[in-house]
This record gives C-alpha cells, sequence and structure tokens, in this order.
C-alpha cells in the first residue's frame, strides 16, 4: 500500500502560517507555552446570514470573524467576500495581520473576515443586506477598542460605509472608527485607497538600494489589477519603471517595451478589466507570473506561486502585495534561487498603517492632509523595512524569517509585560 508521507499533503493556508512562524521562533529563546499561546486564534467564529435576495426568496450565506490576536491592542483586518472563502482561509489571513501590525509596530492585534460569496452575480441591494445582517450578527464582536474591520476582496468603501451605518444605528450614535477604509466624506483618510501600493513602491524601493538596482527603467509584472495591484502600477509608472505585464481574474496582458498605465487606468475603470486592451498580447496568469523581470508583484489571491511553478520564476525581487502568494514550498526554492522576497507582512502592511490613521484621525476628529498621511506612512514602512533587513543580516536569514522574528518578538515583549491572566 501507498503511504502518504507528510510533505505529500497539501498545506492548508493557515498551516503555511504555522510553518513561517515555527521557522522564526525557533530562532527565539521563548518559552514555548507563550508560543503556543501566540500561535493560535483567539476567537474564531461561523455564522449562517439568512438574506433576502431581490426575488423575495431568503438564501443563507456563511461568514467568518476570526480575532488571531488582541494583545496589541484592537484586532484590525479586512473583510472580503469571495466564493472561497472558508475558515482555514480566514484563521491564516488574521494570522497574517497580527504578524503584519508588530511588523510596522502599530497598536493592534490581528483579525479578518470573510463571506462566501459571489459579489458579481449580487445587486447593491443584496450586498447591502449581507452586509448589514453580517454587521448586525456580530455586534458584541467590534468596536473601535476591540475588533476594527476593513476592505479586502471584493469589498470597499461601500461596504465600509455600510457596516460603519450598522453599528452606529446599534449604538446610538456615530462611530466612525469602527471601521476603516471609509469613504473620505464620512471619515474616511485621505492617501487609504491607495496606501497598499505606495507602502508596496517603498519597500521595493528599499530593497533595491540594498541590491544595488534602479527602479527607473526596472521592468515590472503585476498580477491582480483590483485595489492593490492598479495602484503599485500607477505609482511604479510614475517612479520611470516599465511595467510589461498585469493581470485580473479574467487573463492578463504583455507587451515587453512597457504599458501605457494610465490608459489602462481609464479603460479599467470602463471595462472593469484588463483584457482587451491595444497594444499588448494576452498572457494567461500562469505564464505572467513565469515572465523575465526586475520585480514581480502578485497581488491577487494566496497560493500562486507553488513547487510546481517556483522554479520558472525569473525576477529579482518578489515584492508580496497579496497575502500569502508564495507557498512554504516555493519560499525554499526562490531562496535557492537568491530571489530577494519582501515578505506580505511587511510590502503590503501600507494598507493597515494608513487604516491606523484613519482610526487615529476619526477618533481625534481631527484630520490630517495627504501630505502628513504620506509622509508619516515613509516614515513608518521605511523604518519597518530596515528592522527586518538588521535582523535578516544579524541572524543570516530571509527576510521572511526575518519579519516574522521582528513580529514574533514585538507581540511577546508586550505578553510579558502585561502577563498572562490566568
Ligand atoms: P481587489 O478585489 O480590489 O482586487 C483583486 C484583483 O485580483 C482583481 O483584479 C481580480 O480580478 C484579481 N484576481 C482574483 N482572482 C484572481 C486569479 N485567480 N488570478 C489572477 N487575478 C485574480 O482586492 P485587493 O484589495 O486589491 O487585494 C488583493 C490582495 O492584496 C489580497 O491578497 C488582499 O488580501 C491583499 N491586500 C489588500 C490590501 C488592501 O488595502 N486592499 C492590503 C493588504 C493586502
Amino acid at each position: 500500500m501507498h503511504r502518504i508521507k507528510s510533505t505529500d499533503l497539501p498545506v492548508g493556508v493557515f498551516e503555511s502560517v504555522q510553518i513561517q512562524f515555527d521557522e522564526a521562533a525557533k530562532r527565539l529563546k521563548i518559552e514555548p507555552g507563550i508560543l503556543e499561546f501566540i500561535k493560535v486564534p483567539r476567537r474564531s467564529v461561523e455564522i449562517n446570514l439568512p438574506v433576502q435576495m431581490d426575488n423575495g426568496k431568503f438564501k443563507i450565506f456563511t461568514g467568518y470573524r476570526v480575532q488571531h490576536s488582541l494583545i496589541r491592542g484592537p484586532s484590525k483586518g479586512g473583510i472580503r467576500y469571495h466564493p472561497t472563502v472558508n475558515l482555514d482561509e480566514i484563521k491564516a489571513l488574521a494570522a497574517w495581520m497580527t504578524w503584519k501590525c508588530a511588523v510596522v509596530n502599530i497598536p493592534f492585534g490581528g483579525a479578518k473576515g470573510g463571506v462566501a460569496c459571489d459579489p458579481s452575480v449580487m445587486s447593491q441591494k443584496e450586498l447591502e443586506r449581507l452586509t448589514r445582517r453580517y454587521t448586525a450578527d456580530l455586534i458584541e464582536l467590534l468596536g473601535p477598542e476591540v475588533d476594527v474591520p476593513a476592505p479586502d476582496v471584493n469589498t470597499n468603501e461601500q461596504v465600509m460605509a455600510w457596516m460603519m451605518d450598522t453599528y452606529s444605528m446599534h449604538a446610538r450614535h456615530t462611530v466612525s472608527s469602527v471601521v476603516t477604509g471609509k469613504p473620505i466624506e464620512m471619515g474616511g483618510s485621505l492617501g487609504r485607497k491607495e496606501a497598499t501600493g505606495r507602502g508596496i513602491l517603498i519597500t521595493v524601493k528599499e530593497a533595491a538600494g540594498h541590491l544595488h538596482m534602479h527602479l527607473s527603467g526596472s521592468s515590472v509584472v503585476i498580477q491582480g489589477f483590483g485595489n492593490v495591484g492598479s495602484m503599485a502600477a500607477k505609482f511604479f509608472n510614475e517612479e520611470g519603471s516599465k511595467i510589461i505585464a498585469v493581470s485580473d481574474v479574467k487573463g492578463g496582458i504583455h507587451n515587453p517595451k512597457g504599458l501605457d498605465i494610465p490608459k489602462l487606468l481609464e479603460y479599467v475603470e470602463k471595462k472593469k478589466t484588463v483584457v482587451g486592451f491595444p497594444k499588448a498580447h494576452p498572457i494567461n496568469n500562469q505564464k505572467l507570473l513565469e515572465l523575465e523581470c526586475d520585480i514581480l508583484i502578485p497581488a491577487a489571491l494566496e497560493n500562486q506561486i507553488t513547487k510546481e511553478n517556483a522554479h520558472r520564476i525569473k525576477t529579482k525581487i518578489l515584492a508580496e502585495g497579496a497575502n500569502g502568494p508564495t507557498t512554504p514550498e516555493a519560499d525554499r526554492i526562490l531562496d535557492r534561487k537568491k530571489v530577494f522576497i519582501i515578505p506580505d507582512i511587511l510590502c503590503n502592511a501600507g494598507g493597515v498603517t494608513v487604516s491606523y490613521f484613519e482610526w487615529v484621525q476619526d477618533r481625534m476628529g481631527y484630520f490630517w492632509t495627504e501630505e502628513e498621511v504620506n509622509e508619516r506612512l515613509d516614515n513608518i514602512m521605511t523604518k519597518a523595512f530596515q528592522d527586518v533587513l538588521e535582523m535578516a543580516l544579524r541572524h543570516k536569514v530571509n527576510m521572511r524569517v526575518a519579519a516574522f522574528m521582528v513580529a514574533i518578538k514585538r507581540v511577546v515583549d508586550v505578553i510579558k509585560l502585561r502577563g498572562i491572566y490566568a
């Protein structure tokens, strides 16, 4: 009989985070009991939401909220609407949020939420009813001092506005700091929409400096052209880089001479896809990842770079705009190929950093200019990159292990000061 070895088993995304955690934790001299405590989610909630559809019939949707850590402050993390959303994925994304907030040293723990649904076939009214029911069902677990959601894949400013309104109706007064990523008119922060893309540029600039590379004239490939991917394209284009290929869920486009990004942004605004953009060849998502380039930015979903395709990746810098785009096996292969990886918990932390600014501004009731937001974002991201690089050089580890080491140490330091209430 064929015996299955553990290495043959598919790795769930939550297990991927645990592998990354263990790799870093074993290098820090921390009591095993504390490590076990911070590795597992503090709470995981699964809810079944009845929603009346436009045809009058009720449909039940399954939703989740996982609060991974509340040690350094309220938990923070986005809400994802996608057909494949499941508890394992939400647990993984919540854990990554804990480590991300600690890497950039902002006073939050990590959380994530989601609903298994396909927003592309739902009307705005159906999405509104789903969002309000999701918020109302979780109401005791949310709050500016408790848990603060934000947008993620397929959720946006409008979804945040409905969440904020529903929470406020139950509280009987306006509570703008209960969610971030809101429209500017109702307590959103200037610069939030651009923040993740801008943060990617800041960390890649730092990496390029370390590797003696120039961004101007460098070739960039981006998978995913939503909030993160499109903003990254805009900023790298402004920096003088050549964006040679981009994609979305429907397919990709490639032009080795560089795509006209301002025109592409206008095209996507109208057509809702990059497919069919003139002066470019079609390319599928798999081939796109394997193009030769200086900077590869996965900005779609998890598990895109695996042991199957990692050997064929031909980039100098892998800037993880998405959460969890690289599996642990692929990580080892890329390490051997000397690809410089800027791990997700560092690379895409610009979004949560400006979400933190939004929460601060809402609580102060005083709003900053876009220049102030961007300058503070630059300071935090640059410092985070340098903290991680310093850890990597000191311990002779890669940037992912170093980022987890920085983050775990910061969480453990707070546990030691607070003590464990038992
Ligand atoms: P989004 O919904 O705005 O965009 C997602 C993009 O990925 C779309 O272009 C979609 O068509 C594309 N896509 C989906 N499935 C795909 C597939 N199988 N192959 C290729 N493309 C595919 O979402 P977003 O906010 O841009 O988030 C993208 C990633 O970045 C996610 O991993 C998210 O968790 C992460 N992230 C987002 C933020 C933020 O501020 N929005 C912050 C940090 C990390």
